[in-house]
């Protein structure tokens, strides 16, 4: 007998044993996807992993074990180290192996009901045959295109055993499941159009739109490609337009495209459809450093022959990227390993991207969690198959994809709060697996940023990890760090010095104004999104709530709605105080559509570009904004954190930062180390280069000296106002780690929170306040709570929080085994009924 254990996407125990039937002994393996059933009764199926594979059966079966139904593929879909990865997480983040895999398995490699199936157009019927039943289901497919796998039941009038029987098509290549690649990546080419027509050259132009001028469609088309080409850019290389890009931006039809290239005035070609859409030259040359950057870079290779993880602190704009690049280079040519380098998901830009892929070329691929799933399963399987040196530039949940053999990871803003998932479970922290990653391949990993995290800080004074400088910025002298201007607030208001309904400081725009005429871009950050964030009475201080989430409303006046930026819920302004029943209700407070506003009115003429979550919904609505400021088609630039990350922007003279206090003031331990980063880091977006240009053309003080930062607050004397003013991330830290440990937070304790959720307000409140005090009995003073964190409603959930704080030497085992026998005890309790609980461990 056979017996494999498989890991199967359940919140429920680690893995699940079945035996294998004697026909699929021989190819029977780790890592490999196994369908199975599930449940007693009418079992449904799953597509599992095989974690191991042992000719005894595991101790303590009981029950009559099942066999697994089929293996989809006849090899792994995961290599070796992986599997220990998923299950390294979900020991420490308190989860199930199953979750791990859930959300590490691109969607496109997991069979469900759900799953929808269609015919594989590139099929070849010769090839195999089908049995009766798969070519029923082909004719059904045939005829009604898509289906859901439990329609395709209904469709054929068969539903049992689906799941089988479409693993099996997809293993012949007859159909295609959901986006699954394995039968399409290699044949996908894409068309593209390019004109035909001499560049540079007025009267070759002209002569073509009057071969067209007659037929005004192809006169459209001729006008847009000419356009999106960028064509009489003549300096410039050709963009690259698909023909499907032509079409839709001029609504036309392939036939009008086709009558172009008749007339001779366009031709088309195709691409391997690629998933980067570099178009640039790939030149391959590496940046050549500063003596300073030389120096960082032997002393972080020299580090790494003690350290496997070592610390690079480089003030903003110091040139962290280009010593990436040459370590990057130094792993694909000299030891052929292949490069991790995570990045903040925001700052996945192709300004960065861009500056990788002119190096490195087709070495570099891109993981983008808004990568359609189709995308995601290709640089799965490319990665599955190859062992050649390649760099992987991705988001979190890039530490999931199968590398062979990493040589080195690099996370780049080490201490971003996005490396962290908050939902769902695995709630892990993509910086802390990567380490466990790296260490798993004998990697090493660097962790940049020009604000570490405390904890990563603390490790790098105390020998933990290594830590490397880098002080100055690039470019030499003329490159300094901003300067940092204090508005007093207060002050500004008792002498009657605001702007704009009280958005703006006198003094903030005086500079404002003084670096846009000196030829500089303005930013303008604050991290609300929306017009207002609050609606109120103005007579009985009623404010209008979520129904569902407890929350307040903020309005968002292109929408002319109030929405709930929980649930994302909206609601009409009540015309009358529901309270008071008066026609009395204001706006209050502001948020970056109201400071475009603003700007717009006060600097008539100048060109305002706004970025926050509204206004780049899609991938090409963030990437637009961006590369159209660095190009300096407008001035100025409204944008709440996302304008913080890792942009690199030539022209910014000055940030004016319009709220210091709405992130200092946010009600938890880490609220300081987030203002001061959030602070340091959209100041670093200032006067990144020399200011030679600008400096030429204004006698201004601003863009002759350097630039500035505006920090509008009403605590000037609070301790992080003042450690921004003088850039002093050391102080800032050695203020900050005092503190943490006077009240025993990270690093000097490793924090859980035990979340607890249900329908009803009454109950949750009896079993968390129950659950708190059997976790005392176990875990004595390190129980805290529990308590109604900030938000303690959402979706109709009423919410409870309890803390632990355990020793940062504790074995993360015992808490888990304890933690989980607490679980059991609470579960056995009939009024807990309803309640779902979850952990999140280092919590950000
Ligand atoms: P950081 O990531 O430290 O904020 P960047 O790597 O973005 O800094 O570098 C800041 C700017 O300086 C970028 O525009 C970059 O192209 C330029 N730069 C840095 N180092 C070099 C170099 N060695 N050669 C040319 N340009 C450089
Ligand atoms: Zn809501």
């Amino acid at each position: 007998m056979l017996y494999v254990n498989v890991i199967l996407p359940l919140p429920l125990q680690p893995t699940f044993t079945y035996t294998v039937p004697t026909a699929l002994q021989a190819t029977v393996a780790r890592g490999q996807r196994v369908i199975v059933p599930f449940g007693s009764g009418r079992p449904k199926f799953y597509t599992g992993i095989i974690d191991s594979v042992s000719p005894i059966a595991p101790q303590g079966i009981t029950w009559e074990v099942k066999d697994i139904v089929d293996l989809p593929d006849t090899d792994a879909v995961v290599r070796h180290p992986q599997i220990r990865l998923w299950q390294w997480m979900a020991d420490y983040y308190l989860c199930s192996v199953g979750e791990v895999m859930n959300a590490a398995l691109p969607a496109g490699l997991k069979i469900e009901s759900e799953t929808t199936v269609e015919v594989n157009p590139d099929w070849d019927a010769g090839a195999t045959t089908l049995t009766e039943r798969e070519a029923h289901i082909l004719q059904t497919l045939d005829s009604k295109g898509k289906l859901k796998l439990a329609e395709l039941g209904k469709a054929t009038g068969r539903a049992s055993g689906m799941t089988q029987v479409i693993s099996r098509m997809v293993a012949k290549g007859a159909v295609i499941v959901s986006e699954n690649l394995r039968s399409r990546i290699h044949a996908r080419r894409v068309v593209c159009v390019r004109p035909a027509i001499k560049r540079g050259d007025d009267h070759a132009l002209q002569q073509a739109y009057q071969a067209v001028h007659a037929a005004p469609r192809q006169e459209k088309a001729l006008m847009t490609l000419i356009q999106l080409s960028g064509f009489t850019q003549v300096g410039h290389p050709l963009k690259q337009v698909t023909r499907t890009q032509l079409i839709e931006r001029s609504g036309v039809t392939t036939q009008t495209v086709q009558a172009l290239v008749q007339k001779g005035l366009a031709e088309t070609y195709t691409v391997q459809a690629s998933l980067f859409g570099f178009t640039g030259i790939v030149t391959g040359d590496l940046p050549k450093l500063s003596e300073a950057q030389n120096e960082a870079l032997s002393a972080i290779h020299h580090s790494f022959s003690d350290h496997a993880v070592t610390l690079l602190h480089g003030v903003t704009s110091s040139g962290k990227t280009e010593i990436y690049i040459h370590l990057i280079d130094h792993i694909l040519n000299t030891t052929s390993q292949q490069v991790l380098y995570l990045v903040p998901e925001i700052a996945l830009t192709t300004q960065l991207t861009q500056r990788i892929q002119r190096v490195f070329g087709d070495k570099v691929l891109v993981y983008h969690s808004r990568f359609s799933d189709s995308q995601r399963v290709e640089l799965w399987q490319r990665l599955l198959h190859s062992t050649e040196p390649l760099v992987v530039i991705g988001a979190r949940s890039a530490v999931f994809l199968p590398f062979a053999k990493l040589g080195l990871v690099i996370v780049d803003e080490e201490h971003e709060s996005s490396y962290k998932q908050h939902d769902p479970a695995p709630r892990y922290n993509a910086r802390d697996a990567a380490i466990v990653l790296a260490g798993m391949h004998g990697a090493r990993t660097l962790l940049g940023s020009a604000t570490p995290s405390v904890e990563t800080y603390h490790k790098a004074t105390t020998g933990k990890f290594g830590l490397v400088t880098l002080s100055q910025r690039f470019g030499g002298d003329g490159v300094q760090l901003p300067e940092i201007r204090i508005v007093d607030l207060a002050q500004a208001r008792r002498q009657n010095r605001m702007a704009a309904g009280g958005v703006f400081a006198a003094d903030t725009l005086a500079m404002a104004r003084r670096t846009l005429e000196g030829g500089g871009q303005t930013i303008f950050f604050h991290n609300r999104r929306g017009y207002a964030p609050m609606a109120e009475c103005r007579l009985c201080g009623y404010t209008p709530r979520c129904q569902h989430c407890d929350v307040s409303l903020t309005w968002h006046r292109s929408a002319r709605q109030l929405v709930c930026h929980y649930c994302g819920a909206t609601y009409q302004m009540p015309t009358v105080c529901p309270q008071c029943q008066e026609p009395s209700m204001q706006l209050v407070g502001f948020g970056t559509e109201r400071v475009e506003d603003g700007v717009t009115e006060l600097f008539p003429g100048r060109r305002v570009l706004r970025m926050d979550l509204d206004s780049t919904r899609s991938v090409k609505g963030y990437a637009e904004i961006i590369d159209s400021f660095s190009r300096h088609e407008a001035d100025i630039l409204v944008g709440t954190q996302m304008v913080t990350k890792g942009l690199d922007f030539g022209d910014v003279r000055m940030v004016a930062v319009l709220s210091a206090d709405t992130l200092i003031n946010m009600p938890d331990f880490r609220a300081a180390e987030r203002a001061f980063n959030m602070l340091e880091q959209v100041s670093g977006r200032a006067g990144r280069r020399a200011a030679a240009k600008a400096a030429k053309a204004a006698k201004a003080a601003e863009s002759a000296d350097g630039a500035v930062v505006a920090v509008q607050t009403r605590q000037p004397d609070h301790p992080v106002i003042g450690f921004l003013k003088n850039h002093d991330y050391l102080g800032f830290f050695r203020h900050e780690i005092a503190e943490r440990q006077q009240y025993v937070y990270p690093p000097f304790a490793r924090i859980i929170y035990i979340y607890l959720r249900h329908r009803d307000e009454e109950s949750v409140r009896n079993i968390a306040t129950h659950y708190a005090e059997q976790l005392r009995a176990l875990l004595g003073n390190r129980v805290y709570g529990p308590d109604e964190p900030w938000v303690s409603r959402v979706r109709n959930q009423y919410i409870r929080r309890i803390m632990l704080k355990i020793e940062p030497t504790a074995s993360v085992a015992r808490v888990r085994d304890v933690l989980r026998q607490a679980y059991i005890a609470l579960m056995q309790d009939p009024t807990a009924r309803g309640t779902t609980l979850y952990y999140d461990v280092d919590p950000v």
